[in-house]
């Protein structure tokens, strides 16, 4: 098995490993592609501590090459998209049997080892299949969209609200999309006129550039002067935090997305308190593994302009290297063929 491990930050080197047995409950994937996250490049440049060496990144879709004992549901052949997380087997959920509410799960490619190598196997708990109407590339995008679909429900998001979005991220993007599904308006903010111009093919009517236009005043017009009920703020934005709460209407709701871009956690929360603003933290994908896989199968939400790169294996090292610091092909996703 040929996996690609870090060694230290920066390090990064494909590596021949023996192939691993596959015990019970468990699957081999025959691993065919990953994409890469912001997170995995903080723990390639050293941000995010980690054992050394690790195998990273945690999105992949592969097939399933070999079936352990005790495996239900899953046979060779199938296409299958990982977990971003593998449950812990030791708390007391996960001893109780309920895998998918353990209390301290590990992330793939950063506590555990993720899924850049040839094969990988894995619980079979930790995967789910998808039908052949999803790309591989598309496949890569699960997660996001069903990060997403964790905000909007923490949001509580409904029909006719106005949400404004913070970032016209990939993330930001997925979520617009996932909004107006809900009959919802999305109101995108961004400081990149590209990205906004992306998130208007994505079909958002409203966006508004955080550098040229006074923001404050548009949201204030476009709402009709109550604000946006719902903010969801997303960490790679590269916008103030604080300015969440100018957006937002008195009473209403801020959901902070991702865990990674967010420096400088001083942040004023004077305006969040005036308004009784209802902030809420979004993390990880919740349950909606299969509703994702559902929508994105249904093309409620389509992926294909929001990556444009597909790395080959052999160009890893360089692609990781690339990925470092804020150039503007970065705010893309970078897909790797296996
Ligand atoms: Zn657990």
């Amino acid at each position: 098995m040929k996996a690609y491990r870090i060694h230290a930050p920066h390090t990064i080197k494909l590596d021949e490993m023996e192939a691993m047995p596959v015990g019970d409950n468990c699957i081999k994937l025959k691993n065919l592609m990953c994409g890469i996250t912001p997170a995995d490049i903080a723990v390639y440049d050293g941000r995010v501590p980690t054992k050394y060496p690790i195998i990273p990144l945690r999105q992949c879709v592969g097939f399933v090459s070999e079936v352990g004992a005790n495996v239900a549901g899953i046979s060779r052949g199938k296409r299958v998209v990982t977990y971003p997380q593998a449950s812990c087997h030791s708390c007391k959920a996960c001893k109780d049997g309920h895998y998918s509410d353990c209390e301290k799960p590990l992330t793939f490619g950063a506590e555990e080892d993720g899924f850049l190598s040839d094969f990988s196997v894995v619980s079979a708990d930790d995967v789910y299949t998808i039908p052949d109407r999803i790309s591989d590339a598309e496949a890569v995008f699960i997660e996001h969209i069903a990060t997403a679909l964790n905000a909007l429900s923490k949001l509580n998001v409904e029909k006719g609200d106005q949400v404004v979005i913070m970032g016209a991220t990939v993330d930001g993007i997925i979520l617009a999309q996932l909004a107006m599904y809900y009959q919802a308006v999305p109101i995108m903010v961004d400081m990149h006129e590209d990205m906004l111009a992306l998130a208007q093919k994505a079909g958002v009517y409203f966006t508004v550039n955080a550098v040229d236009d006074n923001v404050v005043k548009k949201i204030l017009a476009l709402t009709g002067g109550h604000m946006a009920s719902a903010c969801a703020y997303l960490t790679n934005s590269q916008m103030p935090l604080s300015s969440a709460w100018d957006y937002t209407a008195t009473r209403g709701r801020v959901a902070v997305i991702g865990r990674n871009g967010l420096n400088d956690l001083n942040c004023n929360v004077n305006g969040m308190l005036e308004k009784n603003i209802d902030l809420f933290t979004v993390v990880d994908c919740g349950k909606n593994y299969s509703s994702a896989i559902n929508l994105l199968a249904n093309h409620t939400v389509t992926v294909d302009s929001l990556y444009n790169n597909v790395v080959s294996f052999d160009d890893v090292p360089s692609a990781f290297e690339s990925l470092l610091g804020d150039r503007e092909d970065n705010r893309f996703k970078t897909l790797i063929k296996i």
